[in-house]
């Protein structure tokens, strides 16, 4: 420990901005990365002598750019510096892929879920498969996220109205995860949390939601819908992680049953068993649900009335749901994900209607309303959880 403050003390306490900084693109350059942190250029220099001697980013000192201004030393991150695991579990299975810092998700594997309602199992089929990828890659695992479809409360990370997987509500799914991966040997810190609240994180650091200050995110991917909220480039958790449960406001009181026990709720009313049923389908157990709202969107393209009647009908109940959440959260952009995002496609002039007729604050289209761009929003999400400790002190987490 240093008696006094020292340059070397301000520039520890850089590494970690410099960092996020580099991984989110915001800083291609040093002297983009000078400017963005506020610091001397010495400073600068030595920040991103320490990132690159941890094997975090590279450094170009070739001149960037062209003839105007001052030459400066290109940054990205390094290919082959440390990894994390990423991991998702949704209805239809779980998902694990490796990600190295930029946004950058490996190639995925998918699995089925091995008995849905137990989480122990379906923990440990996890953390055996992310074991089996961490070992065949020659890179330094630092860490391991998780996304859930569930709320996950927090400081305990207990599972709360894992509706969608009949696990028992309070599943401690924080701690059960941690002893599966003890269990295997792997040395990582680990972290689970909401699939939605992952998503908006990464659509806020690499995709839709870039440079927005208060970013709306609404997604619905196989049952129910999810929702977050990302201020200045953090999630907002409320009081216990629960916050932004978009899914249980009430758009129709008279509306379809939901698992929560009330009627109308967005859960079901802007899902993809609602379109499904609206269209007059149903629901086929053994394809993905999405797929089969890709197959409706289709025939409502192709002019099929039906279908085009059921889209209008969830398009317009998802715009209640999003009108609402704007008049409280008052959001400079909303970017929606997974089958939101095809509704928007499909359907872009009427939700925005709707929302501007609903929302005081997004009346005349002042608050853009864009698809998620990301391939996989959630595991992309799980990997930026997986990194946050890095982020949040390199040298800490790295050094030693
Ligand atoms: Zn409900």
């Amino acid at each position: 420990m240093q008696p006094t403050h020292t340059s070397a003390d301000r520039g520890r306490a850089a590494l970690g901005p410099a960092l996020e900084l580099v991984h989110t693109g915001a800083a291609p350059t040093r002297s983009a990365l000078t400017s963005a942190l506020g610091v001397t250029r010495a400073t600068a220099g030595a920040v991103t002598c320490e990132l690159e001697a941890l094997n975090l980013i590279t450094v170009d000192s070739r001149p960037a750019g062209g003839t105007r201004g001052r030459p400066s030393h290109r940054l990205a991150v390094d290919p082959s510096g440390p990894v994390v695991l990423a991991a998702q579990i949704h209805a239809d299975g779980f998902t694990v892929a490796l990600a190295t810092l930029g946004g950058a998700l490996g190639p995925h594997r998918d699995f089925p879920l091995p008995v849905p309602a137990s989480p122990e199992r379906v923990l440990h089929a996890v953390v055996t498969e992310a074991a089996a990828l961490i070992a065949a890659d020659p890179r330094r695992c630092v860490g391991l996220g998780l996304a859930v479809p569930t709320p996950v409360a927090l400081p305990d990370r207990t599972a709360v109205a894992a509706m969608y997987l009949d696990w028992p509500s309070g599943t401690p799914v924080g701690d059960l995860l941690e002893q599966q991966v003890a269990a295997a040997g792997l040395s990582v810190a680990v972290d689970v949390a909401n699939d939605a609240n992952l998503a908006a994180l990464a659509e806020h650091r690499h995709g839709a939601g870039r440079g927005s200050r208060h970013l709306l995110y609404i997604t619905s991917g196989h049952r129910g819908v999810g929702g977050a909220l990302v201020v200045e480039g953090k999630l907002h958790t409320g009081s216990a992680g629960l916050a932004l449960e978009v899914g249980q406001l009430t758009v129709d009181p008279d509306g379809r049953l939901c698992p929560c026990g009330n009627r109308g709720c967005l859960d079901v009313e802007a899902d993809p068993p609602a379109l499904l049923a609206a269209a007059g389908r149903e629901v086929d157990p053994a394809r993905p649900l999405l797929d089969q709202t890709r197959d409706v969107l289709a025939d409502a393209a192709a002019g099929d009335a039906r279908a085009r009647g059921a889209v209008e009908h969830v398009t317009d109940r998802l715009g209640l749901g999003i009108a609402g959440v704007i008049n409280i959260l008052n959001p400079d952009r909303v970017v929606l994900g997974a089958f939101h995002s095809a509704l928007l496609v499909a359907a872009p002039d009427r939700l925005a209607r709707v929302v501007a007729e609903r929302s005081y604050w997004g009346r005349s289209g002042q608050i853009p309303i864009a698809p998620a761009v990301l391939e996989r929003s959630e595991l992309a999400g799980a990997a930026e959880l997986a990194w946050a400790p890095v982020l949040a002190d390199p040298l800490g987490v790295l050094g030693g």
